[in-house]
């Protein structure tokens, strides 16, 4: 089934952007999905494929179909050592980790309150508190539109890393997720190894206090989108060489470093941005979070060209004291679909 609504994207996106889109249609089955697909390519209309819209940076009007999937299904399996879960790509992900805590399945506590949907989740490998999402899956079913074959890969296939995967190269344009395999283990095993986290004990914590825990973290750092609009982390933390990191640390003892391997070491992208002093700046109505500085926000109006003119700023602010750029997390959708987000801020 596909049901075609308003135009207006800001209520389909945490960022609460004011954009149009020609036309907005959800669709709740994959046949629904590929016929729509090949509806608006007989009309050459561009298509946006949308979940939550927790991800997205509408930069000006879409110029043609948005189609937000909600194909639903929660599908439980047992082997004699792990839980097989099929979920359909429209379901929310954290709605399915309160489902699944409810029938003591536990793994996903650490990716609480991620905004968005399950079939988004692949997409940038979501992760948080010591998870992500490439530790859980098992396979990710998608269709390619212009045929509608099916297809699934495995996690290996997918080729996960750090916020990136292939569906962001190789099946990313005329390619929908459809559904996600989870496998947990039965033997849970808590992950303790950041922010409060870290004051369990694993002989007796248990998945609802860490479910409580990452609940109580995310809810006193991140603002919330629904009071305020944002998109999470703007930015990427970004991988550089172990020599500029080793530098970075003579001068600034306090910067939060990750090792990566020998030659690469992950820094903070927000200590980054608030050594540049930003925090509070603001473009217009978009502004960098006065608590969290990696969290760009829409204070009420802001168009997609604002957080543009701002996320510049802050790129280039921490470019001339560090010698770092910085790269968008966040997906920019121009009026014909995805456009480059590093190019937009350069
Ligand atoms: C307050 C807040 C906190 C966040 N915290 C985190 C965090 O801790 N960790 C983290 O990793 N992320 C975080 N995010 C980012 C975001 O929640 C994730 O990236 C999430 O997976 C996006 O899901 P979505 O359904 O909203 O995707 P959308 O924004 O709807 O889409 C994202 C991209 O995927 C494409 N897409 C969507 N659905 C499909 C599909 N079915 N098939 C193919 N392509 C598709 C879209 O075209 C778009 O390019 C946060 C965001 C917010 C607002």
């Amino acid at each position: 089934m596909s049901a075609c609504q308003s135009t207006q994207l800001k209520t389909f996106n945490t960022f609460g952007i004011s954009a149009n889109a020609d036309h907005i249609c959800t669709v709740t089955s994959i046949e629904s999905l590929v016929a729509l697909w090949h509806e608006a390519m007989e009309k050459h209309q561009p298509i946006l494929l949308l979940g939550g819209g927790s991800n997205v940076l509408f930069t000006e009007n879409f110029k043609g179909t948005v189609i937000l999937n909600r194909i639903l299904g929660i599908d439980i399996k047992e082997s004699e050592t792990a839980w097989h879960i099929h979920v359909g790509a429209g379901e929310n992900w954290h709605g399915l980790i309160t489902y699944l805590l409810k029938q003591q399945i536990y793994g996903l506590e650490n990716l609480a309150l991620i905004p968005g949907n399950v079939g988004s989740a692949p997409i940038q490998n979501i992760g948080a508190y010591g998870i992500e999402f490439k530790n859980v899956c098992e396979y990710v079913d998608f269709v390619e539109l212009k045929t509608g074959n099916s297809i699934r890969l495995t996690a290996d296939e997918c080729q996960f890393a750090y916020r990136d995967s292939i569906f962001k190269y190789q099946y990313k344009d005329g390619y929908a997720i459809t559904s996600v395999g989870l496998r947990l283990h039965k033997a849970w095993e808590p992950i303790l190894t950041y922010g409060a986290l870290v004051h369990f004990s694993r002989e007796n914590v248990t998945p609802d206090q860490i479910f409580d825990a990452v609940c109580e973290m995310r809810q006193s750092k991140l603002p919330d989108p629904a009071v305020m609009g944002n998109a999470g982390s703007f930015f990427k933390n970004p991988i550089i060489s172990a020599e500029l990191a080793q530098k970075i640390k003579l001068e600034y003892p306090t910067c939060p470093q990750y090792y990566q391997n020998e030659e690469s070491v992950k820094v903070a992208a927000g200590w980054l941005i608030d050594q540049c002093h930003l925090k509070g700046y603001s473009i217009g109505d978009a502004a960098v979070h006065t608590q969290q500085a990696l969290v760009l926000i829409n204070k009420g109006n802001a168009s997609g060209q604002d957080v543009i003119a701002l996320a510049a700023h802050v790129r280039n602010e921490v470019a001339k004291k560090f010698n770092i750029f910085l790269e968008p997390e966040v997906r920019f959708i121009g009026s014909e679909g995805e456009i480059d987000a590093v190019e937009c801020i350069s």
